[in-house]
């Protein structure tokens, strides 16, 4: 465990009077996919949305290979490649989905278009080469030229993680990437996370299905009314008897 690349120190978070996370730790190694499971409202999304800087810790810091992310803004934190798939997609309904998955790499910077800065592509006809690839990835090639608006909530989910592998992230944070989708397209999605895996990319995924998390994770986290109350090995986790209780035994 010696290259924990993201540590989330005592994290705390509140909404008026609901205090949603609390003294949450994690610390995440390099490389592996790390599942945050938990009933509906126990602060997963928060979770994410803290990393990411879309919101600010009421206490508590996040770091990221020695860099502090608290309290940057999520155009920085982004910089920095971390990436996120988010609940709810994200995309250009209107645009082609080449043309979604293109847009990522570029930013506006003084006054232009450009390409991002960290991006390793040089020109606009490798960035779509790469976008094509990518959509062929996500099982999405052959509709590369469609509207996005016209695609089903799952493709439209793995069009989102197209749009955010063409950042490159040495983080990915994954928000329910299988909500929605048939068991056809959730085995498809699987597929598609563990081809990721073997780059070496650093992912947290949060997940409903324990079949996703069962085929993906290294190691789970379980988190409970704002707290983790259970971590370990996905074997030692469905065995402990307060994920059971608080968990498990519930409604899945
Ligand atoms: P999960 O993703 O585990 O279902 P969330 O992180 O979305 O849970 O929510 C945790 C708790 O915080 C819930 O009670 C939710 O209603 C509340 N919450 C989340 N976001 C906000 C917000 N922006 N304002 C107020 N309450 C929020
Ligand atoms: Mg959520």
């Amino acid at each position: 465990m010696d290259n924990l690349v993201l540590h989330l120190d005592n994290i705390n978070k509140s909404f008026g009077g609901l205090k949603a996370l609390t003294d949450v730790n994690l610390q995440v190694e390099e490389g592996t996919t790390h599942a945050i499971i938990g009933p509906n409202g126990a602060g997963k999304s928060t979770l994410l949305n803290v990393c990411v800087g879309r919101l600010k810790p009421d206490v508590g810091h996040v770091t990221f290979d020695g860099q502090e992310l608290t309290g940057k803004q999520p155009h920085e934190i982004a910089q920095i490649g971390v990436a996120r798939v988010f609940q709810t997609p994200e995309i250009f309904p209107e645009m082609t989905l080449l043309e979604n998955v293109m847009l990522p790499a570029f930013s506006k910077r003084d006054g232009a278009f450009r390409m991002n800065a960290h991006h390793q592509l040089s020109s606009q006809a490798e960035i779509r080469d790469e976008a094509e690839h990518i959509l062929e990835d996500v099982g999405l090639k052959e509709q590369m030229l469609n509207e996005a608006g016209s695609l089903s909530r799952g493709d439209k989910r793995r069009l989102e993680l197209g749009m955010c592998l063409i950042l490159h992230p040495r983080l990915l944070l994954l928000d329910e990437p299988t909500a929605g989708m048939s068991r056809h397209d959730t085995n498809r999605t699987i597929d598609l996370l563990k081809k990721i895996k073997s780059r070496g990319m650093t992912k947290i995924i949060i997940e409903h299905d324990m079949h996703v998390v069962f085929s993906l994770a290294d190691k789970v986290s379980v988190l409970a009314r704002g707290q983790i109350i259970a971590g370990g090995s996905p074997e030692e986790v469905r065995e402990d008897e307060r994920v059971k209780e608080a968990y498990l035994g519930g409604a899945h």
